[in-house]
């Protein structure tokens, strides 16, 4: 099973620490407000989600409901 980040919306503050740690650009921060994951390039390694300060990123598992 596969797996992806997802971005708590409301608790990240847009740091871009996510941005600076993944090593596939899967993850980017939109027009300054908020980090938005590309699902189709995550791998669900969760690097990102250790290094969020806000503990905004969960990992969820492909096809399964979280
Ligand atoms: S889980 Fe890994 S691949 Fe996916 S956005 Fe985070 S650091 Fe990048
Ligand atoms: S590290 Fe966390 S708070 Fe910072 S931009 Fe990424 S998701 Fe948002």
């Amino acid at each position: 099973m596969r797996a992806f980040a997802s971005v708590i919306q409301d608790r990240c503050v847009a740091c871009g620490s996510c941005v600076k740690v993944c090593p596939l650009g899967a993850i980017s921060v939109w027009r300054g407000v908020m980090a938005v994951v590309d699902t189709g390039r995550c791998v669900g390694c969760g690097k990102c989600k250790q290094e969020c300060p806000a503990g905004a990123i969960t990992i969820e598992k492909r096809g399964e409901t979280a």
